[in-house]
């Protein structure tokens, strides 16, 4: 996961806003967002990031509680 370099664009469907975060292609649609990406790699803008935080909180909330117990 890295900041997006300038100029390119979110690569969620129909979303045109300049991209702000990459994250892994897999992880973006197991959280339900719909992308266009052809890579491993899925270029997010901050309002598609801020919706995959928030889908994607369930699993992680999970694994600390997983980890919690040892
Ligand atoms: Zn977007």
């Amino acid at each position: 996961m890295g900041v997006v370099s300038k100029g390119a664009k979110c690569n969620v469907d129909a979303c045109e806003n300049d991209g702000a975060r990459s994250l892994n292609t897999g992880k973006v649609e197991n959280a339900g967002l719909k992308v266009n990406s052809k890579g491993k790699k899925t270029i997010l803008c901050k309002d598609h990031y801020k919706e995959w935080k928030k889908e994607s909180k369930d699993d992680r909330d999970l694994e600390r509680a997983r980890f919690s117990k040892f």
